[in-house]
C-alpha cells in the first residue's frame, strides 16, 4: 500500500509548491501533506488525519467540502457535453444560465460576464479592457492602474505587480512600469489611533494620499483604481470608516475606473452576495473567482458594468472582433459547478450564515483574544477574521520578524488539528472557515486557537521575548 511518506517523496521529486522553500522541500527539509478527502468543514490526509480547515482552502471552498450534488452536476454536464469553445459567439447552457444569475447578484449597472480560471487571469483581463476603453476613448495616454500597497491580485506579471506585497516582487523585477500603490487602508498598522486620527480622518487621508498620486502622475495618465472591498491576503482588514465612498469621490473627480477584485468577497464570504454591496462601492468592473464554484472547479470571470460595455462595442464596431481569449472561457464543467455551487449557496442561505454565524465568530475571537497578551488587534467582517500578534499590545510593537510569530501559531494551530493561515506579511492569522460553519463548530476553532495562541505565548516567555503572559 502507499503510505503518506512515499506520496510525500514522490512529491517532492517531481512538483514544486506556491509559497514554499523549495530547496527544503526538494531535500525533505520543509513538510509535505497529501489531502485526499473532505467533509463539511473538514479535510482528511493519507494517514487519515483530520484537520478543521479554517481557511476554507484559500478562501474558496464556501459551501464545505465533499458535496455530491455538485460532484453529480459536473458529471452529468461532463457526459452531455464536457467542453466546446466560447469564441466566436458559441456558448453553453451552464454558462448563460450561470451568466444570468452571477448578473442579477450583481445587482444594476452590469452588463455582461467574460470568464477565466482564476482570479490571477481574470485581473489581466481586467487590465486589457481598461487599455481598450481608453484607447477607444482616444486616450491613449490614460494607462496607468493604482491598486493599494498589501492589495492581493494575482501573481502573474501584471497582476503580481497589482499585488502590493514584497514577496510576490522581489528577485521578479516587479511591479511592471504603470502599476502604483498606494497606502493601504490599515487603520490599525498605522497606528493611526495614537496619533489621534479617528478611522473617518484616516480615510479622508488614505483618499488624500491617493489624490495626491493622481496629480503627481497626470489625472490624464491615470487610468483605473483596483482594490478589494476587504483588504485579504495582505492581512484580512476591512475598511476603515468611509473609506470607501472618500476614494470613489477622488475616482470620479479624475474619471479614474474602479475595479473591485471580489475573489474573496464575492458570493458570501463577508454577508452580501458581494462585498461591494456592503460598502456602497459602485464599480465599473468586478472580479470573481473563488467562492463562484467554491473551488470545485477552476473558475473565474470579470463582470463588465454599462459605462465600459458601451466603450467595448464601441471598439469593436471601429476596430473589429476583440483580441482576447482564453481556451476555457466559459468552460461547461466550471460553469455547470458555479450553477450548483450558487443554488446551493441560496438554497441553505449561506450569505446570511456568513453574517450571522460570522457575526457569532468575530464576537469569541474578540472574547478570547481582545484582551490577550500577545494580539494587537482582532478584527473582521463576515466569515473573515484575522489576529494580529503584537509584543505589546498597548503599544502596538510589532514583534522582531525573526521571531515568526505568525507562522508559528499557524503550526501550533496546525498541531491541535485546525488549519489557520499565517498570511504572507507581518505576524497575521487568518480565518475564513468555510460558510457552512455552524455556531458549534465557531466553538471549536476559537478553543483550538487558543490553545494554539497559548503556547506559543508561553514559548515566548520561556524565550524571553516577552516580558510577562
Ligand atoms: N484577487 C484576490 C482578491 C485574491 O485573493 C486572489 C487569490 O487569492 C486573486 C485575485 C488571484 O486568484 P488566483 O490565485 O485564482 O489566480
Amino acid at each position: 500500500m502507499t503510505t503518506h511518506k512515499d506520496l510525500i517523496d514522490r512529491d517532492r521529486k517531481v512538483t514544486f509548491h506556491a509559497s514554499t522553500h523549495l530547496r527544503d522541500f526538494a531535500h525533505g527539509d520543509a513538510p509535505g501533506r497529501v489531502i485526499t478527502g473532505g467533509k463539511g468543514i473538514h479535510i482528511v490526509d493519507k494517514d487519515g488525519r483530520e484537520f478543521i480547515d479554517g481557511f476554507a482552502g484559500l478562501y474558496c471552498v464556501n459551501i464545505g467540502y465533499g458535496r455530491t450534488e455538485v460532484a453529480e452536476a459536473i458529471y452529468q454536464q461532463a457526459l452531455e457535453m464536457a467542453y466546446y469553445h466560447t469564441y466566436v459567439g458559441h456558448s453553453n447552457e451552464p454558462q448563460i444560465a450561470l451568466s444570468e444569475k452571477i448578473l442579477e447578484l450583481a445587482g444594476p449597472g452590469m452588463s455582461k460576464i467574460y470568464y477565466g480560471l482564476g482570479g490571477s487571469d481574470a485581473n489581466e483581463t481586467q487590465l486589457k479592457i481598461v487599455r481598450y476603453y481608453n484607447n477607444v476613448l482616444g486616450r491613449p495616454q490614460k494607462k496607468k492602474v493604482i491598486s493599494r500597497q498589501r492589495g492581493y491580485h494575482g501573481s502573474g506579471l501584471a497582476t503580481g505587480s497589482l499585488t502590493g506585497l514584497k514577496a510576490f516582487h522581489d528577485q521578479f523585477d516587479l511591479p511592471m512600469a504603470g502599476i502604483l500603490h498606494t497606502e493601504a487602508p490599515y487603520y490599525y498598522h498605522r497606528a493611526a489611533e495614537q496619533e489621534g486620527m479617528t478611522e473617518r480622518e484616516f480615510s479622508k487621508h488614505c483618499a488624500q494620499k491617493l489624490e495626491e498620486m493622481i496629480l503627481a502622475e497626470g489625472p490624464d495618465t491615470v487610468a483605473a483604481f483596483i482594490g478589494e472591498p476587504v483588504l485579504g491576503t495582505g492581512g484580512i482588514v476591512p475598511p476603515p470608516e468611509g473609506y470607501w465612498d472618500e476614494i470613489q469621490a477622488v475616482l470620479a473627480k479624475y474619471d479614474v475606473l474602479l475595479i473591485a477584485d471580489e475573489v474573496v468577497c464575492g458570493f458570501g464570504r463577508i454577508g452580501a452576495d458581494f462585498g461591494s454591496h456592503l460598502y456602497g462601492i459602485k464599480p465599473d468592473l468586478i472580479t470573481v473567482a473563488k467562492g463562484l464554484t467554491s473551488a470545485y472547479q477552476p473558475l473565474s470571470g470579470v463582470i463588465v458594468g454599462d459605462r465600459v460595455w458601451s466603450v467595448l462595442e464601441q471598439g469593436t464596431g471601429e476596430y473589429g472582433p476583440i483580441g482576447h481569449g482564453w481556451t476555457y472561457s466559459g468552460h461547461a464543467l466550471g460553469c455547470a459547478a458555479g450553477l450548483a455551487n450558487l443554488a446551493i449557496i441560496e438554497r441553505e442561505g449561506l450569505t446570511q450564515n456568513a453574517a450571522e454565524t460570522g457575526a457569532y465568530l468575530q464576537n469569541r475571537l474578540q472574547a478570547a483574544f481582545g484582551d490577550h497578551p500577545i494580539v494587537g488587534n482582532v478584527r473582521g467582517v463576515g466569515m473573515l477574521a484575522a489576529l494580529e500578534f503584537s509584543a505589546d499590545p498597548a503599544l502596538r510593537r510589532h514583534f522582531d520578524p525573526s521571531l515568526k510569530v505568525g507562522p508559528r501559531v499557524a503550526a501550533a494551530a496546525l498541531e491541535e488539528n485546525l488549519i489557520a493561515r499565517a498570511m504572507p506579511q507581518g505576524d497575521i492569522l487568518g480565518f475564513a472557515p468555510p460558510l457552512t460553519t455552524t455556531r458549534a463548530e465557531v466553538d471549536e476553532i476559537v478553543a483550538r486557537a487558543e490553545r494554539a495562541v497559548g503556547k506559543v505565548t508561553d514559548a515566548l516567555v520561556r524565550e524571553g521575548a516577552l516580558q510577562t503572559a
